[in-house]
């Protein structure tokens, strides 16, 4: 599980290979020969072989992630251009737009368009009366493929990394979280849990101590600086959520 701006990507512990529904041809133009030097020539070429090696396309039998469970592949074919929906005619005329102002490679036909509609048909795996399920999506769509060797969950089942598992994750880490917050003494920021001298600048936030009610009202203070700031950005959301308006910034004390 990676996390790519506050959103989560899953993908399972089993190295998997990329699969496509059809060959088609790379994005963006081959690279052979466009290297100033014959060594960096053949590392490219050799880079671009090793790629294509690793690629597979799917055919009946092929094993893939499919909503985070193991699938098998029960049929792939190509849709033929008169079936395609007005969307994908307007998708394609796009296409040739952006070919025709900036060429590159071959100028896209309907039949080599990388990004035509395919139909694929999968079945999950070990229920050969499981209903299958059809689909229409990009040939250049990438699947997940996975080895006939792949690993479960010994508890429930599921592709590892399981629900149940991020589950447990997320609960500790939040419980060590909690156990820092609960740890903050008085009259400390609640962001770093590090004491607030009367030479810094504050902010500190009237009321019920949303975070630390234990505190006492009032008692919510945090460093007016850069490091301590998300937290007060978040506690700010919360603070006026619960009807405040926005809190007065503290000066220092003393003057340095
Ligand atoms: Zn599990
Ligand atoms: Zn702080």
């Amino acid at each position: 599980m990676v996390t790519i701006n506050g959103r989560e990507y899953w993908s399972t512990r089993t190295p998997t290979r990329p699969g496509y529904a059809v060959p088609f041809p790379r994005l963006g133009p081959s690279r052979y020969d466009q290297a100033s030097s014959a060594q960096r020539r053949r590392d490219d070429r050799i880079a671009d072989r090793v790629r294509d090696d690793r690629m597979v396309i799917l055919e009946p039998g092929t094993l893939v992630v499919f909503q985070r469970s193991p699938y098998r592949i029960v049929e792939v074919r190509e849709i033929p251009p008169d079936l395609w929906d007005e969307k994908w005619h307007q998708a394609f005329q796009d296409e040739l737009a952006r070919w025709d102002a900036r060429p590159w490679g071959d100028r896209p036909t309907l039949e080599t368009w990388r990004d035509r509609p395919v139909s694929v048909v999968v079945r999950p795996d070990k229920q050969p009366q499981a209903k299958p399920m059809h689909m229409r999506g990009r040939a250049s769509f990438k699947w997940d493929v996975l080895p006939e060797h792949y690993a479960v969950c010994n508890a429930c089942g599921e592709l590892p990394p399981c629900q149940h598992e991020l589950t447990e994750d997320k609960v500790r880490a939040q419980m060590i979280l909690t156990e820092e917050l609960m740890a903050i003494p008085a009259g400390h920021c609640l962001s770093c849990g590090e004491a607030i001298t009367s030479r810094m600048k504050a902010e500190r936030f009237p009321g019920p101590n949303l975070w630390r009610p234990d505190l006492g009202d009032g008692s919510a203070v945090f460093h007016a600086r850069q490091e301590c700031s998300h937290d007060v950005y978040r506690y700010r959301q919360q603070w006026e959520a619960a009807g405040n308006a926005a809190p007065q910034a503290e000066l220092p004390l003393e003057d340095v």
